[in-house]
């Protein structure tokens, strides 16, 4: 099936071509269609923003559609930067900017109270107006300071819980590296995309067939 990935994020499409394609779908991207489409994320959950881009780029291409929205939340931050991950530093999609105002403000914490998780809500929309939304989240922590090179956003500094083998299993991150030190397969196996996009691919033939 083709499916257009409503993201203009280099990040983010590169993983959900490579999660995506074996499964078996063809990824188009707004600049395939020439699409120039930015909506307003003015939701407050993750569920509601990818919702509002699944809509938007569904509109506009008038094929199937799948959004990401993500984010990191951290406890001792109430849930922040959470939804707001992307604009953190004040600034939309300054990773760099974004990372050192999250070490600034864990500065003092101790590994232990620096409990976070990813979250990510994909959306999958179809131009008849149906829509399901499924979740995938990432145990992990805040490091205490940016390591590695692969991978984007808030990559260097968080550290998961697990790391995926070359066969989808999960092991324990005994070496605590972090997300942007994982090969790709390592982060796809346990990633907060990656679980939501494999509940996804579970559940959306039965949800398509009871919403008909
Ligand atoms: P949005 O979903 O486009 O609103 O933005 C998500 C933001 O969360 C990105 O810009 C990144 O800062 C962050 N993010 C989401 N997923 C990941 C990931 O897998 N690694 C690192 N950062 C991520």
């Amino acid at each position: 099936m083709e499916i257009v990935a409503a993201t203009n994020n280099a990040g983010k499409l590169k993983e959900l071509r490579r999660i995506l394609e074996p499964m078996g779908y063809t990824l188009l991207t707004p600049a395939d269609l020439g699409l120039n489409l930015d909506p307003e994320e003015t939701g407050t959950t993750f569920e509601a923003n990818a919702l509002i881009k699944a809509e938007a780029f569904c509109k506009a291409a008038g094929k199937p559609v799948i959004a990401d929205d993500s984010g990191l939340t951290v406890e001792a931050l109430d849930g922040a930067p959470g939804v707001y991950s992307a604009r953190y530093c004040g600034r939309h999609g300054d990773d760099e900017a974004n990372n050192v105002k999250l070490l600034a403000e864990l500065e003092d914490l101790e590994p232990d109270k620096r409990s976070a998780c990813f979250v990510s809500a994909v959306c999958f929309c179809l131009p008849d107006g149906r829509h399901f939304t499924y979740m995938g989240r990432c145990p992990g922590w805040v490091g205490l300071e940016p390591v590695g090179e692969n991978g984007f956003g808030y990559d260097p500094i968080f550290i998961p819980d697990e790391v995926g083998t070359a066969d989808g299993k999960c092991l324990p991150n005994e070496e605590n590296r972090s997300y942007a030190q994982l090969q790709d397969w390592e982060k796809d196996a346990i990633s907060h995309r990656g679980r939501a996009l494999r509940l996804m691919q579970a559940k959306l033939a039965d949800d398509l067939a009871v919403k008909a």
